[in-house]
């Protein structure tokens, strides 16, 4: 399976299937804490990177195998998933699949200005929108957005996204240390919760590498006076303080831990290149060049070039 992966066990949303439509490191943010490495294509253009026939044919396999029914069903990926066009497909069709189970999609609210957008998402039960800050100079430090992504545009299609949408709005908003923990920014906040409604605001923070130096988890006690302000719920226990981290790679990142975890193992007895690394654990390359680039980034492993191979060893 390449785009279908776990049930991930998830604290906001219990057993998660996932979807990745990217297929790789595509985003309109670079955000300082992304768990899935550095934004490799910063982009606003939409279209079907990953096509909806593509996954589906791997949802219904996945389905015939006879695995035990997840809680929900959640579109994410390595970056933002409503950069993929075929979006609204894929959620239709998964609804066919599993009719008695929640859809969920995960997204960082850049793209919800554009109406394209805001239609394809409303045939989803829940949709889980990042909003970190609402000071425009913490905003470009900790999401490090695509230019042409301005902050008011994305406060403004919430708004518009609430205002027609019938499901489950999950707000998330992750906290850094110095960063976006401002008294400014609660204040603004506060203030949008008060005309978005969501049903729900999970406030987190860091509770894992990120993709940049500098990003550092705020304390318990910032993230409970946002919680308390924002109308923020306490997190179920097997979130720790994190949470799940950020929507959109924060599942797929979960996944990577856990093949991270087995390659350390398999190149501890024997340096291994991806491509060997990928043949023997039974898995496509780009998951392992994922769990790769996070132990090289934790110092967990070693890189050593042979010739024109790369091999890792413990
Ligand atoms: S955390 Fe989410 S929005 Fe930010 S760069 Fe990673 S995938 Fe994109």
């Amino acid at each position: 399976m390449q785009y279908v992966f776990g049930p991930v066990r998830s604290g906001r949303l219990g057993a998660s299937l996932g979807l990745d439509l990217l297929g790789a490191r595509i985003c309109t943010f670079d955000c300082l804490y992304c768990e899935a490495g550095v934004t490799e294509a910063l982009t606003t253009v939409r279209k079907p990177y990953v096509s909806a026939r593509r996954i589906l044919v791997e949802l219904a396999a996945w389905k015939a195998a006879g695995h035990a029914m997840p809680d929900v069903v959640t579109l994410g990926g390595l970056g933002e998933p409503c950069l993929n066009t075929e979006l609204g497909d894929i959620i239709a069709a998964t609804k066919e699949l599993f009719p008695d189970i929640p859809v969920a999609v995960l997204t960082n609210s850049s793209l919800l200005p554009d109406p394209d957008v805001r239609g394809a998402l409303s045939a989803a039960d829940m949709v889980l929108p990042s909003m970190d800050t609402l000071v425009a100079a913490e905003y470009q430090l900790l999401n490090r957005p695509h230019a042409a992504i301005g902050l008011d545009a994305i406060r403004q299609g919430l708004l518009d996204f609430r205002a027609s949408y019938g499901g489950s709005i999950f707000l998330e908003v992750l906290l850094l240390a110095g960063i976006n923990d401002s008294a400014a920014n609660l204040d603004l906040l506060q203030g949008f919760c008060r005309e978005l409604r969501p049903e729900r605001v999970d406030v987190v923070t860091m509770s894992r590498p990120g993709a940049h130096r500098g990003a550092a988890a705020v304390s318990r006690e910032t993230l409970a006076r946002f919680r308390d302000a924002l109308g923020g719920r306490e997190q179920p226990a097997d979130a720790a303080d994190g949470g799940d981290g950020h929507g959109p790679a924060a599942l797929v990142s979960r996944q990577t831990q856990e093949l991270a975890a087995r390659i350390a193992a398999s190149v501890a007895r024997r340096p291994q290149t991806e491509a060997q690394l990928a043949a023997g654990l039974d898995v496509p390359v780009e998951p392992v060049r994922q769990a790769l680039a996070a132990l090289l980034r934790a110092n967990a492993i070693r890189q050593e070039r042979a010739g024109d191979d790369f091999f890792y060893s413990g």
